[in-house]
């Protein structure tokens, strides 16, 4: 079915015929508090909150905090790590999963919880990985054929919880390809 659709371009309306419309849509679980999880949840997301006094961001006063449940019964953390040549930080979650791929190699996540302390403000309202971490999470569970379900909060307030991190990516660019 063709839909007829316009669009301007130097200045002049041009008719485009678009072959179909794709959308892209996903849900996900929000929670009033941690005190709704399920208690494996609370607790990772416990996890992920206290670690983030072990973050290094003396620039952003930023301190990020992630947790993983590993498919072996094992916990991970991470924290973000800042540079003072501020490109060279790492986030917490690119730490954990560094981490994880060489202590727990081969070994699938199952959840992730992700935290952060604002040192300079507020840290009531569910966080969500950047850009990169995105990308590099995504290829995690792509490497280890497995989703990894995210929960996602400040220090205190509201908590997401979603199924599969890659849904945080749609359209992503993945080893696919570049075969
Ligand atoms: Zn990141």
């Amino acid at each position: 079915m063709f839909i007829l659709s316009t669009a301007m371009q130097g200045g002049f309306f041009i008719e485009m015929f678009v072959m179909q419309k794709e959308e892209y849509r996903f849900g996900f679980d929000v929670y009033n508090s941690s005190d709704d999880l399920a208690p494996a949840d609370r607790q990772l997301l416990e996890t992920a909150r206290d670690i983030t006094q072990k973050a290094y961001a003396p620039y952003s006063n930023f301190l990020v905090g992630a947790a993983a449940q590993l498919n072996n019964g094992q916990v991970i953390t991470g924290t973000n790590q800042e540079n003072a040549s501020y490109p060279v930080g790492i986030c917490a979650e690119r730490v954990l999963l560094s981490s994880a791929s060489m202590i727990h190699t081969n070994v699938p996540i199952q959840t992730m919880a992700i935290a952060y302390h604002n040192l300079n403000g507020d840290s009531s309202k569910p966080v969500s990985p950047c850009g990169m971490c995105r990308q590099y999470i995504s290829e995690y569970e792509e490497r280890m054929k497995q989703p990894i379900r995210l929960i996602l909060s400040g220090m205190t307030g509201k908590v997401y919880v979603i199924e599969k991190a890659s849904q945080l990516l749609p359209l992503s660019f993945g080893s696919e390809d570049l075969k």
